[in-house]
């Protein structure tokens, strides 16, 4: 198995920037998603770590061999991607086997390995049908197969979930997590999903127009986001973000006052900062009926969601913050409520660089 190192790779498709600068180790076995917006550059990361795409600038190793200018069939990499082509006019055997007849394998050995592969993806039954007469869900296991045979040191997976329905795609999440594990086997996994990300990667990087804005567990970013772009871009719904200007240790919210969290008191005081944008998760914060110490609003919509509720508020006619609150209590639109986010869950940015004040 391999260790992956990008160093400052830039890829530029004429004069437009793709990747810009990027740097990142991937560890031996681990599993780490690049996470991100439609075209921030992450499927052009991974086809350069693949080799399809040589970078402009930057080197990139496979442990301590540099392999920048190696051929993508020389890296010994398996590619699952989005449009799981298989053959059509070969049964799900000899897909599966393909790669390894390329590489002349005796046939033996052929056999065996096809066998053993299919057994961990449970698509042992399937081997002697032809892709028309799979479901979604086994054409991905047989291309994900396919990618695996030829025992690859790296795998690289560009949103292989994403044509499948929900139901499946949860499930076939949890497949491919647990056999990850248990080849140990290091791999890339693209995704603008973040629930994906989460749920999968041992780490995530969190990519927008071709760079990394941070990498960490699933933990760290979602409870210490570096950027405002990461804190909305992970959870769903989303984190709020209300603006808040700062004056003698309170924080003015439209017409709610309430302290600055006793985190941040220092670090405010140092950098003397009178504005800041104020960020709770929806599951962070308590809302409470009538007028009370927190921020103050008028309740919008509430959506049940079966064991709870997404409260949407309008603070001040202006904002729209989003709250849970517990299925069984009953809420009427236009009704004032209180939310009282939970001090130690709150971040503050900075308001001009959007960057987590630390
Ligand atoms: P998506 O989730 O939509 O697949 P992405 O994050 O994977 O997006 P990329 O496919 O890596 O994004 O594309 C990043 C940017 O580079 C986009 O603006 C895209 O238009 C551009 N780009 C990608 N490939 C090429 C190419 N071969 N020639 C020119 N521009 C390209």
């Amino acid at each position: 198995m391999v260790m992956i190192t990008l160093e400052g790779i830039t890829k530029k498709f004429g004069d437009f920037t793709a990747l810009d600068r990027i740097n990142l180790k991937i560890e031996d076995k681990e599993f780490m998603a690049l996470l991100g917006p439609s075209g921030s550059g992450k499927s052009t990361l991974l086809y350069t770590i693949a080799g399809i795409y040589r970078p402009t600038a930057g080197r990139i190793y496979f442990d301590d061999r540099d392999v920048t200018e190696i051929p993508p069939k020389d890296r010994n990499v398996g590619l699952v991607f989005q449009n799981w082509a298989l053959y059509p006019h070969m049964k799900v055997f000899k897909n599966i086997a393909f790669p390894l007849e390329l590489k002349k394998a005796p046939k033996g050995e052929i056999e065996k390995k096809v066998r053993e592969v299919s057994k961990m993806l449970h698509i042992e039954r399937l081997l002697d049908r032809y892709p028309w007469q799979l479901s979604g869900g086994q054409q991905q296991r047989v291309a994900i197969a396919r990618a695996l045979v030829k025992e690859p040191d790296v795998l690289l997976l560009d949103e292989p979930l994403s044509n499948l329905d929900a139901l499946l795609r949860l499930e076939v999440r949890a497949e491919l997590k647990r056999l990850q594990k248990e080849l140990g086997i290091t791999a890339v996994y693209v995704t603008h999903d973040q629930a994906e990300a989460l749920a999968m990667a041992d780490r995530i990087a969190i990519i927008k127009e071709g760079k990394i804005l941070q990498v960490g567990d699933p933990d760290e970013v979602y409870y210490k986001p570096a950027y405002k772009f990461v804190a909305g871009f992970l959870g769903s719904p989303p984190m709020n973000f209300v603006e808040a200007e700062i004056k003698e240790g309170n924080l003015y919210i439209y017409q709610s006052i309430i302290p600055v969290p006793q985190q941040y008191r220092e670090i405010v005081k140092k950098l003397n900062i009178s504005e800041a944008l104020f960020g709770f998760r929806p599951h962070d914060a308590e809302i409470v009926k009538g007028e009370g110490k927190g921020i103050k609003g008028e309740v919008y919509s509430f959506e049940p969601l079966g064991r709870e509720q997404i409260v949407t508020v309008a603070v001040d006619g202006e904002v729209f913050v989003k709250v849970f609150a517990p299925e069984g209590e009953h809420f009427k639109f236009g009704e004032k409520v209180t939310i009282i986010p939970n001090e130690g869950r709150v971040i503050l940015f900075d308001k001009k660089t959007e960057k987590a004040l630390e």
